[in-house]
């Protein structure tokens, strides 16, 4: 007879944002959509194996995958005896450590529960990681690919669009999945562009933009006053928009400027 799993486990698993792809020309699509840009690959959250199967034998790829559920791990050492699986937490893995410093990319079914989190560290890794191609949840994989004047268009979005280009690659309804989630998902491409510096103090350019968005219904004028800094060298026109509406040159030129009258002052 099964064993009962401990309440702890049956807890814990709920976090883990599981939701197995059943259909394999979808899993064989998201495997073909990585371009082949560098030699190392990983995949994050590889579950049960549906995108791994495509990848595991590819020629072009050194390929490793993190996954953080036990069951998961023993599951994949028992199909895909060659597969070197990390069991960990993405969100806590080394990235320098795991292919000797070399630069990598991403791909996976991400667990949704982490989504902000494995792009916002993706953000921080850009020159490490050249190329994502992963399915999220409908709504995270619209706001990624929105542009300005967009109303999904937000934090992510601009942090992201600054060093990558974004593609929406294709919609994958609920019922692919087991157990099919609440919402609609789909595959984005992030592929890093040619920006080494975007000529702006970059530590300040996040807090702007995260500043503005904050509280997007209001103008930059009344959106940025917690920053503390003068916006007397911006023009009236750009103070008066959203933040929804700014370009990532925008969000550039204004860092600009109140960074210079904070040296000045
Ligand atoms: N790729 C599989 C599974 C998707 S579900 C498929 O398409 O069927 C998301 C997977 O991510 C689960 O297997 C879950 O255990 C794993 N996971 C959740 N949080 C993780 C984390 N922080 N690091 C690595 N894997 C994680």
């Amino acid at each position: 007879m099964k064993r009962k799993r401990p309440v702890e486990q049956v807890r814990a698993k709920k976090f883990l944002g599981q939701h197995f792809l059943t259909d394999e020309s979808i899993a064989e699509r998201i495997a073909r959509s990585v371009t082949g840009c560098t030699q190392c690959l990983l995949e994050i959250g590889p579950g049960m194996g549906v995108l791994t199967k495509y990848l595991v034998d590819d020629k072009r790829f050194q390929f490793k995958a993190i996954e953080l559920d036990s069951e998961s791990v023993e599951y994949l050492h028992r199909h895909y005896p060659n597969l070197d699986v990390i069991e960990g937490d993405f969100l806590r893995l080394d990235l320098g450590q795991i292919f000797d410093d070399n630069q990598f990319s991403i791909i996976g079914n991400f667990p949704y529960n982490i989504s902000s989190q494995i792009l916002f560290r993706v953000f921080e890794q850009r020159n490490r990681i050249p190329e994502v191609v992963g399915m999220f949840q409908k709504e995270v994989a619209e706001r990624v690919a929105a542009g300005p004047g967009s109303k999904t268009y937000g934090i992510l979005s601009v942090l992201l669009s600054a060093f990558y280009n974004i593609e929406y690659l294709f919609t994958v309804h609920e019922h692919v999945f087991n157990p099919p989630p609440k919402v609609k998902s789909a595959v984005i491409r992030l592929t890093r562009n040619d920006v080494q510096q975007l000529g702006c103090d970059e530590r300040l350019f996040v807090q702007v933009v995260k500043t503005g968005f904050n509280q997007r219904r209001k103008t930059l004028r009344n959106a940025l006053k917690p920053l503390n800094q003068s916006l007397d060298a911006i023009p009236e026109e750009m103070l008066a928009k959203r933040a929804e509406q700014l370009s990532v040159q925008d969000f550039i030129f204004i860092t600009n400027n109140i960074s210079t009258e904070n040296v000045n002052n």
